[in-house]
C-alpha cells in the first residue's frame, strides 16, 4: 500500500458513484467538417485504465475534467463533449455525457445510472467558482458521487474545486495513473537510491530557479545543460558571445553554485559546445571548447566531450531525474547531445542499473524524438506539477490524499 489513498482503500464500489478527475485537456483540432478532433491521446490513454477498472467493480463512473481556459463562462469551442466519443473507443465501452458538471439534472442522471456504466460531464471550468476552490462549488460537485477518485497528477498542483475541494468532503483516493506517478516520483526524489543524478536544460535559468535550488540540497550531481547553462558559465566569467544568457541572475546563480558545495553536490557544466551563428536547421555549426566562442556565435547544444563525460557519470548513478533538453533539440544538429544523452540513460535503465524518471512537456517531446521515452523508468507529461514537484513542494491535490484519515488504511 502506498502512502496515499487508493482505489482499494475506498472498498467495494458495486452500486455506487465514483466521481473521476481526469485530465482530459487533451490537444485538439478542428477538422474540415467543423469538427473538434484529438491530435494526441495520451492524457485519454492514461485515464483508461482507472475508469476500467471502476467500471469492472461495478462503479458508475462519472468523469469530471476541465478544458481550456474558459475563465468561467460557458464556451462551446471548450466543450468536452468531443471528447465523449474518443474516450468511448478507448475504453471499448459506451460513454454518455452531459452539458453540465452540477445541477439537480446532473445529480439524478448520475442516480438514474447502470452500474459500470460512464458517463462525462461537462468542462468544470465553465464555473469560475472551480478556480477558487469555491466551498459551495465544490459541494455541487460532490452531490454527483459517493466517492472522488482523483487521476489526474498533471492538475495537482492547482488547489481547484475539482482536486482539492471535493476531495475534502468526499472519501477520496488516488486512481491508478496517480498511484503509479506518485510511487515513480517517490523513487525518484523521496526516497531515491543513492548516487542520484539530476539533468537539467531548457531555455533559462529563471523559469527553473527554485528547482535548481531544491535539487542542489537533495542530489549528488547536477547536470546543468541547455539555454541555462549558459548563464551559469557567464557567471564564472567565460564569454558565451550572443548566447541566450540571463547576465543579470549571475548572483544567484554564483550562491546555487556555493550552496552545491555546501551540499556535496557536484555540478557539471558544459566544457566543448556546438554553436552557430543562427539557430536554423543546416546553419554552419561548429564544436568547440567552451573558451573559443567568438561574440556573433550562439551555444546552442553541448558538445561531444560533454556528453562523454556526463556518461560516465551515469554509469555511477542509481537514480536520474530529468527535465529540459541539453540543446535547442528541435533543429538538427543541435540534439545530438539531447538524443545521446537520452539514449544513454535508456540503456542503463534497461540494463537495470538506472532507475529513470523524467517529465516536462519539451523533455517528453525530446525523448520522444530520441525515440526511448518508453524505456525510461517513468516519463511524466505533467508540465507545472512536475516541475512544482522538482521543486520540492507539497502538491495540494496530493497532499489532500494523504491528509484524508477517515479511511483506516
Ligand atoms: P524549457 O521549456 O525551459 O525546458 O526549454 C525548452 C527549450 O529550450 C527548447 O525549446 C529548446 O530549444 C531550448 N533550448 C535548449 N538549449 C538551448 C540553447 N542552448 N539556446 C537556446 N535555446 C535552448
Amino acid at each position: 500500500m502506498t502512502r496515499f489513498r487508493n482505489i482499494e482503500s475506498l472498498g467495494p464500489l458495486e452500486g455506487t458513484r465514483v466521481l473521476l478527475r481526469a485530465d482530459l485537456n487533451v490537444p485538439m483540432t478542428v477538422n474540415e467538417d467543423g469538427e473538434r478532433i484529438v491530435t494526441d491521446n495520451t492524457r485519454i490513454l492514461s485515464v483508461a485504465p482507472t475508469i476500467k477498472a471502476l467500471s469492472e467493480q461495478g462503479a458508475r463512473v462519472i468523469i469530471l475534467s476541465h478544458f481550456g481556459r474558459p475563465q468561467g463562462v460557458r464556451n462551446p469551442e471548450l466543450s468536452l463533449e468531443p471528447l465523449g466519443q474518443p474516450l468511448a473507443n478507448i475504453l471499448k465501452l459506451p460513454v454518455s455525457y452531459v452539458d453540465d458538471c452540477i445541477g439537480d439534472e446532473v445529480v439524478a442522471i448520475t442516480e438514474a445510472m447502470e452500474d459500470g456504466a460512464v458517463l462525462l460531464l461537462e468542462n468544470v471550468r465553465f464555473y469560475k467558482e472551480e478556480t477558487k476552490n469555491d466551498p459551495d462549488f465544490a459541494e455541487q460537485l460532490a452531490r454527483n458521487a459517493d466517492f472522488f477518485v482523483n487521476d489526474a497528477f498533471s492538475c495537482c498542483h492547482r488547489a481547484h474545486a475539482s482536486t482539492v475541494g471535493v476531495a475534502e468532503i468526499l472519501q477520496s483516493a488516488a486512481g491508478l495513473a496517480l498511484e503509479k506517478e506518485l510511487d515513480a516520483l517517490e523513487k525518484a526524489l523521496g526516497s531515491p537510491k543513492h548516487p542520484v543524478a539530476a539533468l537539467v536544460g531548457g531555455a533559462k535559468v529563471s523559469t527553473k530557479l527554485d528547482v535548481l535550488t531544491h535539487l542542489v540540497e537533495k542530489v549528488d550531481h547536477l547536470i546543468i545543460g541547455g539555454g541555462m547553462a549558459n548563464t551559469f558559465l557567464a557567471a564564472q566569467g567565460i564569454d558565451v558571445g550572443s548566447s541566450l544568457c540571463e547576465h543579470e541572475l549571475s548572483g544567484t546563480v554564483v550562491s546555487i553554485l556555493e550552496n552545491a558545495t555546501l551540499n556535496d553536490c557536484k555540478i557539471h557544466l558544459p566544457t566543448d559546445v556546438v554553436v552557430a551563428k543562427e539557430f536554423a536547421a543546416n546553419s554552419a555549426s561548429r564544436t568547440i571548447n567552451i573558451n573559443e566562442v567568438q561574440s556573433d556565435e550562439m551555444i546552442l547544444d553541448v558538445g561531444p566531450d560533454t556528453v562523454k563525460s556526463i556518461s560516465a557519470d551515469l554509469e555511477g548513478c542509481k537514480t536520474l531525474i530529468w527535465n529540459g533538453p541539453m540543446g535547442a533539440f528541435e533543429i538538427e544538429p543541435f540534439d545530438a547531445a539531447t538524443v545521446a544523452l537520452a539514449v544513454k540513460a535508456a540503456e542503463l535503465t534497461e540494463k537495470g542499473q538506472l532507475i529513470s524518471v523524467a517529465g516536462g512537456g519539451d523533455t517528453v517531446a525530446a525523448l520522444n524524438h530520441a525515440g526511448v521515452a518508453a524505456k525510461f523508468s517513468h516519463v511524466s507529461t505533467a508540465g507545472g506539477a512536475f516541475l512544482e514537484w522538482m521543486e520540492g513542494k507539497n502538491l495540494p491535490g496530493v497532499s489532500v490524499l494523504l491528509a484524508d484519515r477517515r479511511l483506516s488504511l
